[in-house]
């Protein structure tokens, strides 16, 4: 017998594992949720709205699903939800956070709420709730996987979106600077960046018809990324098939950013 590779069911198997996936009950993180899901992992789903969908989607794929309710936008939540995960009674094993909100206007007009909003959700609480959750996988031992749905932002300027491109390219250099201090500790930090993905987040520019026209030009896959494409990358880092791959923002842009 040789010891090379294990097969590729066992390398991306996330079986008895459980994932707390911020924002799941729509768009993006509903989709990693399912897919987390579909590849074994039971989900601790974190969102301010009802995830009567998801649950159902995930129940389909045959895994243990849990509902906490928070706002993300406030710091309390933090304990809040780790105190509702442990009475899950379950392990975090990987944390992804997917909740996030943008703001448009354009730069001389921005305003201080529309910058503290997007901050608070998308860096502050995203921070915190990885503070609180890395120290539960350091105390253990065991290690874990952390993913943060970072975005073109992260390598591009954008336009009218300000917070949103100071959060995002902000939340890559967390997940390095997160990776740096955890990797020893077996803990992988990792970051994926969508491109441009039919959702909520992005239903201001699918309404535009010329916004629509360019951006659609601009990708070479030719088409914008639907929720499920986005479900192999995060299966990915959360699975072995990643133990050694840390501090990377993992972009999922149908070649936006080859161009
Ligand atoms: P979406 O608006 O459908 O989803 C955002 C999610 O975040 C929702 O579940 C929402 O309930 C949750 N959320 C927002 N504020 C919250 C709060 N205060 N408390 C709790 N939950 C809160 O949009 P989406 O496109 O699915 O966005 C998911 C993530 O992907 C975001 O971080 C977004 O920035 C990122 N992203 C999206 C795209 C895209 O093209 N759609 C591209 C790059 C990055």
């Amino acid at each position: 017998m040789s010891n090379g590779p294990k097969s590729g069911n066992a390398l991306f198997d996330l079986s008895g594992r459980t994932a707390l996936v911020t924002g799941a009950n729509t768009g993006l993180g509903q989709a990693v949720a399912v897919a987390l899901a579909e590849a074994g992992a039971g989900i601790v789903a974190v969102g301010r709205s009802a995830m009567t969908e998801t649950a159902a989607l995930v129940a389909g794929a045959g895994v243990p699903f849990h509902e906490i309710r928070a706002d993300l936008s406030r710091m309390d939540a933090v304990p809040a939800v780790m105190e509702q995960a442990a009475a899950t009674g379950s392990r975090i094993d990987i944390l992804v956070n997917n909740a996030g909100i943008i703001r448009r206007a354009d730069a001389i007009d921005f305003t201080e709420a529309d910058w503290d909003d997007v901050m608070n959700v998308n860096l502050k609480t995203t921070f915190f709730l990885t503070q609180a959750v890395g120290r539960a996988m350091i105390a253990d031992g065991l290690g874990g996987k952390i993913i943060n749905i970072a975005s073109l932002l992260s390598f591009q300027g954008g336009i009218r979106i300000p917070s949103y491109t100071a959060s995002k390219s902000g939340l890559a250099g967390l997940t390095r600077l997160l990776a740096c201090e955890w990797a020893g500790k077996g803990i992988n930090v990792n970051a994926i960046a969508p491109g441009y993905f039919d959702t909520n987040n992005t239903e201001a520019l699918r309404a535009d018809p010329k916004r629509n026209t360019d951006i659609l030009a601009r990708i070479p896959a030719g088409h914008w990324g639907q929720p499920k494409e986005l479900g192999g990358a995060a299966v990915f880092l959360a699975s072995a098939a990643s133990d050694y791959v840390h501090g990377i923002v993992l972009p999922v842009d149908g070649g936006w950013l080859a161009r």
